[in-house]
């Protein structure tokens, strides 16, 4: 049979599925994106200095380099180009609808069927449904009381608004993590006064970023290999800060003291500003940053670093413990809401079960892929399958393998397939064995749910998740 394959977003996740499902020769794929071009979190993260953490010969497909990356990291607006050239090369472009934002998905047992409801009020029927939403792209603004009521512009880093004109105003920033550290110090040279409000610090190592000259460029496009090898020299390295994290206490400790020079050398000038800055719970804990100039940003006359816990919001600034802060305008680089997964859909599965009670413990699924009940389902950077060093590209790829060899399953035999619940059960007990030792246990973040379940992250090494992370038909009933 032809397999009719919905998948719901268009990042890099989205893409890839497409891609590898067209290669598998599936070409009844419909990618349905809320937004009007393509790129997930890459169209709509534009704030000042966004860019990536994940060296780009490493934070792209494997089968499409791109030797016209202008540095090591480069930025959203490169990113974003090269995942739009993407769509085109591979012809993805004609199976996307654009303005199509999902609402519910409903399985029905008897036509062995998803239903897609959109927002308006269209449904569409498919055999399999590819939810490539990513774990980041619901912008989490924070519960402060009076927030409200602040009478200038207040905007989230995710939604950068791009008209509020910072030169010369008294701005204040609201958390410390990957977003802020990029625009703080791309802000600190307009602005009259920057103003950060940080909860936790984040360790901070340095960024080693680099140009990609012409040259470079030239030799990356002539012999393919001296990029692969890049390549394969950051997957290899990005492997080891994983193991420090996950694995070996000294390679923490390693880690630990390359973050403490950095941090100590880039905060000399300002007495007192280490000891404000530097954490007090274990590497790793936290998504470890990596910046050369955040933290010179905040030896600058015009910014003031307060660690005091806020209190309230009012019309013209922030009320801490200790004291007043006026500001004209508030950026809320306060993360997303990253452990609700699919939410707001409306997800409902077999005998009418919903998705949001199947995880009321918190999000949990096979490789973050498949979940008991909820038949020819499969989740792209679904629970779990987060990575604290690597790229999650890499891991994309793999679901990517894993969804074509299903639909494969799928068209061939005939039938729906359901994750065997013992399957599940087991899976689940391991993860959840491993990741109550981890280091992500040892404090708060967006790794972890509201029960303390670490719903995020994937608990061992890139390279496990791909060797394991394979489809084998016995580890599903067809029904
Ligand atoms: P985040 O890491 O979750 O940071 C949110 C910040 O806001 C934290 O400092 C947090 O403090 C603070 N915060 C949240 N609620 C608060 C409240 N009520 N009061 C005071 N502070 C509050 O979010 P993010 O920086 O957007 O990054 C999220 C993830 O996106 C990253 O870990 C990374 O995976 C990805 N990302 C990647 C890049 C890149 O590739 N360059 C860039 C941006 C983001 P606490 O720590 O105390 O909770």
């Amino acid at each position: 049979m032809t397999a009719r394959v919905i998948i719901i977003g268009a990042g890099f996740g989205g893409i890839a599925a497409a891609i590898e499902l067209k290669r598998g020769g599936h070409d009844a794929v419909l990618l349905l994106e809320k937004g009007d071009e393509v790129g997930g979190v890459w169209r709509d993260n534009t704030y000042p200095g966004a860019a990536c953490d994940v060296p780009s010969p490493f934070y792209s497909y494997s089968f499409e380099p791109h030797p016209g990356w202008p540095r090591r990291y480069a930025g959203q607006p490169q990113i974003l180009d090269y995942l739009i050239k993407v769509t085109d090369k591979y012809d993805v472009r004609r199976h996307v609808r654009f303005g199509a934002e999902v609402v519910a998905c409903s399985w029905d047992d008897a036509s062995r069927k998803w239903t897609v409801r959109l927002a308006s009020g269209d449904e569409l029927e498919c055999d399999v449904l590819i939810p490539a939403l990513g774990q980041l792209s619901r912008p989490s603004y924070p519960q402060i009381n009076g927030r409200e009521t602040f009478s200038g512009p207040a905007f989230h880093s995710a939604r950068w608004d791009h008209d509020v004109n910072l030169d010369g105003k008294k701005v204040a920033v609201i958390g410390t993590g990957a977003s802020a550290i990029q625009f703080v110090p791309a802000i600190q040279p307009l602005v009259a006064s920057l103003t950060i409000f940080q909860r936790t610090p984040p360790y901070i190592v340095p960024r080693w970023d680099a140009e990609y000259g012409p040259r470079h460029q030239t030799l990356f496009r002539r012999v393919p290999q001296v990029q692969a090898g890049e390549r394969l020299g950051w997957f290899a390295y990005l492997e080891v800060a994983t193991t420090a994290f996950v694995y070996s206490s000294l390679l923490a400790r390693a880690f630990t003291a390359l973050a403490r020079r950095h941090t100590r050398r880039q905060t000399a000038a300002v007495p007192g500003l280490f000891e404000k800055v530097w954490p007090d719970y274990p590497v790793g804990c936290k998504r470890a940053l990596l910046s050369d100039t955040y933290l010179p940003a905040l030896t600058q006359r015009n910014v003031q670093l307060v660690t005091d816990p806020i209190d309230h919001i009012g019309a013209s600034g922030i009320r801490t413990a200790e004291g007043w802060h006026e500001a004209d305008v508030i950026i809320y680089g306060t993360g997303f809401a990253a452990t609700d997964f699919l939410v707001p859909m409306d997800v409902t599965g077999r005998d009418g079960l919903s998705l949001e009670k199947a995880w009321a413990e918190g999000a949990h699924a096979y490789f973050g892929l498949t979940v008991p009940g909820f038949p020819n389902l499969l989740i792209m950077y679904g629970p779990n399958t987060n990575t604290g060093g690597g790229s999650i590209v890499y891991f994309l790829e793999t679901q990517a393998r894993y969804i074509r060899a299903y639909v494969d399953q799928v068209a061939s035999a005939g039938s729906a397939l359901d994750l065997k619940p013992e399957v599940d059960a087991a899976f689940d007990a391991e993860i959840q064995r491993r990741l109550d030792d981890s280091v992500w246990t040892r404090c708060s973040s967006w790794y972890r749910a509201a029960s303390g379940r670490i719903t995020a992250n994937w608990p061992g090494l890139s390279a496990e998740y791909r060797r394991r992370a394979r489809f084998r038909p016995d580890d599903y009933l067809a029904i």
